[in-house]
């Protein structure tokens, strides 16, 4: 019998991508846009080529993250033209839609949305599309897996026993849709502060234990940091890699998937 991977890996609408990168996480708010944007922007500085979809239909954060707030996708034909910023190409649907109105949509239509964005977007030759994925276990990563042939997919998540366990269902739901897990990243791991103590909030290595118990890698772990947090809400991710220890580890989360 043919998985959703196998129907993808054969009629393969990005030909010219060469590794497509699922990014989830068992629930919201544990970073894994954040990830997902300074994972791309880590790769481009490692000399690939990368794009970034915003895959989170209903609520798309790379526009703020990424500083492309006021750009607006273009389409030539039927295709969508990414625009890039940071030295990556990126599609969002928060483009297509207002600021402060809220995505009411019929599952159908969110659907559609994330087809189009996935299928036909004109990315050119890219070494890495990044997927930032709706957080949780819903059907977009299944709708993705018909879609699109997987390189894998990396699960970002804090390190307390309630995001772990979330994560783990997000782990079994990939393996059941047969894509390959790439493994896990750590956020919010641990926080430096200004006396250079590493205090370890959330319980530092708490999603590292959860990866090795569950047979995945682990790629690696951030820390709680202001600067981080700011940049991500001035759209200026490339400030996060001026940062030196910052900057090493996430350049090491990039290095350890490819
Ligand atoms: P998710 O995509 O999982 O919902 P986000 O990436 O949007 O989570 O992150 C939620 C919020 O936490 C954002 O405002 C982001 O800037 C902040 N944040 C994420 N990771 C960190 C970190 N390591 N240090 C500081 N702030 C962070």
């Amino acid at each position: 019998e043919q998985s959703p991977q196998d129907v993808a890996r054969a009629s393969n609408p990005l030909p010219s991508v060469k590794h497509v990168i699922a990014v989830g996480a068992g629930k919201g708010g544990v970073g894994k846009s954040t990830v997902s944007v300074n994972l791309a922007v880590a790769l481009a500085r490692s000399g690939a080529k990368v794009g970034i979809m915003d895959g989170d239909i209903y609520g798309p954060s790379l526009p703020t993250m990424l500083g492309t707030d006021k750009l607006e996708l273009k389409t030539i034909g039927n295709m969508i033209v990414p625009f890039e910023m940071h030295g990556v190409k990126v599609t969002t649907i928060g483009a297509l839609v207002e600021d402060d109105k809220p995505l009411i949509w019929r599952g159908p239509m969110a659907h559609g949305a994330f087809k189009q964005l996935a299928t036909q977007t004109d990315w050119g030759d890219l070494d890495y599309l990044i997927i930032d994925l709706p957080p949780g276990t819903g059907d977009v990563p299944l709708t993705l897996s018909q879609l699109l042939p997987l390189a894998g997919a990396v699960v970002v998540c804090t390190p307390q026993k309630v995001a772990q366990d979330d994560a783990v269902r997000a782990l079994k739901m990939f393996e059941q849709l047969d894509i390959n897990i790439l493994g896990v990243v750590e956020n919010m791991s641990y926080f430096i502060g200004n006396d250079g103590v590493e205090y370890d909030i959330f319980g530092r290595g708490g999603a590292e234990m959860m990866a090795q118990e569950n047979g995945v890698p682990f790629l690696g772990s951030i820390p709680i940091n202001m600067g981080l947090r700011k940049n991500s809400d001035a759209g200026d991710p490339t400030a996060n890699f001026e940062d030196s220890k910052l900057g090493e580890e996430l350049m090491n989360v990039a290095k350890r998937l490819t």
